[in-house]
């Protein structure tokens, strides 16, 4: 079968083409400018005749997909704005909310072949900010976040907007598929992922390049001149919950394929964490996996004495167990591939 991947050049989308791809299966990837297009066809040379681009300027645009989803069995929809910068939260929820309402529209009238929509949600569709511990499961959303945007627009941080474009964005691909359900012949999956972490396979020209998640990985765990701007404390207490791009993309290839998957959002996670556990993994297989760093941050190793740590947010992922039997990667996989590619790199 042939499957569309839309933001084909982001960090996820080029590891969910590449493993389509190994698995045999066509893959054609928008990007929104033709230099990001000739930069991933040579990625992905290899496929030969497999791999086509097509480019979509400006994927708000209705229609803008017309074209993309023809002769497509399946789609992966990924492209949406993952930035920190932009002050207006209209930037990222605009670009979510109508790139979700055109690729589905798109889908269902362009789209003759299609059966299956995996979107790409997230975690902060899910989760709502909490100063107590809590575990979440896919009957919970984020509309804390939309409702903290719609009260105090700019002034939120970033990621209390961009939260809020993930929430905007997922409840909109749900609604589609209510309002159009006596029509649509495809159904919807929706993979709800937290942190991204692990090696690259797009075009990275310098760390101070990688995506959002990637970047802070880098910064965090390698480049000693910030530290992710973190003190040991907030390393000792903060992270959240990851997995491994890797397995997000196998996890996103399952979904394309299995029957029992319809219609359900499914919560994408490998565990909770907190970035002294990846320091402490790094430093133990630094000397062997990235020996041009020899001196990794620290931060304060964690000791069999100390007090258990406590994880602010955790997620049940027995529905992903259950519905696509994923099997995660460890952090030690995660951070030995990692330091494998920088390395490589020259980083
Ligand atoms: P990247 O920034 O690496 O990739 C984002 C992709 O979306 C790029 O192809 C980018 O195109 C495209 N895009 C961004 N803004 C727009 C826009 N306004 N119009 C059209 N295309 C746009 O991000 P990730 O790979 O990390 O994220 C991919 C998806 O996964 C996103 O939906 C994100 O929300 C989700 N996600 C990511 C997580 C993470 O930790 N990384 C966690 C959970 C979910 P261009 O290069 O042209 O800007």
């Amino acid at each position: 079968g042939r499957v569309l991947v839309t933001g084909a050049n982001g960090y996820i989308a080029a590891w969910i083409v590449r493993t389509l791809l190994e698995k045999g299966y066509r893959v054609r990837g928008t990007v929104r400018t033709e230099d990001k297009g000739l930069g991933l066809l040579k990625i992905f040379e290899r496929f030969g005749k497999s791999f086509e681009i097509v480019v979509v300027p400006d994927i708000t645009k209705d229609g803008a997909f017309d074209d993309a989803v023809e002769d497509v069995d399946a789609i992966a929809h990924t492209a949406s704005p993952v930035n920190f910068s932009t002050e207006d939260p209209q930037d990222l929820i605009r670009p979510a909310v109508q790139g979700t309402g055109s690729i589905l529209r798109s889908a269902s009238q362009a789209g003759s072949k299609v059966q299956r929509i995996v979107f790409t949600s997230s975690t902060a569709a899910v989760l709502e900010a909490d100063p107590n511990p809590r575990t979440f499961t896919e009957e919970n959303w984020n509309d804390l976040s939309v409702a903290q945007v719609e009260r105090d627009g700019k002034d939120n941080l970033p990621i209390t907007k961009y939260r809020a474009s993930k929430t905007l964005a997922e409840r909109a691909a749900w609604k589609f598929v209510e309002d159009n359900e006596a029509v649509i012949k495809w159904d919807l999956v929706v993979m709800n992922p937290p942190f991204v972490f692990g090696p690259i396979t797009h075009d990275v020209p310098t760390p101070s390049a990688l995506g959002l998640s990637a970047g802070q990985f880098y910064n965090i765990v390698v480049n000693h001149s910030s530290e992710g701007g973190k003190t040991p404390e907030e390393l000792r207490s903060t992270g959240n919950c990851w997995v491994d791009v890797r397995d997000l993309a196998e996890a996103q290839v399952l979904a394309l394929q299995k029957d029992s998957v319809a219609n359900e959002r499914v919560i994408i996670s490998a565990g909770p964490v907190v970035w002294q556990e990846w320091l402490d993994v790094a430093n133990s297989l630094a000397p062997t996996y990235l020996p041009s760093h020899p001196n990794l941050p620290k931060g304060f190793p964690i000791t069999s004495s100390d007090p258990k740590i406590v994880h602010q947010i955790q997620y049940d992922t027995s529905k992903a167990d259950r519905l696509l039997g994923i099997k995660y990667r460890t952090k030690e996989d995660l951070i030995k591939d990692t330091f494998v590619d920088y390395e490589a790199r020259g980083w």
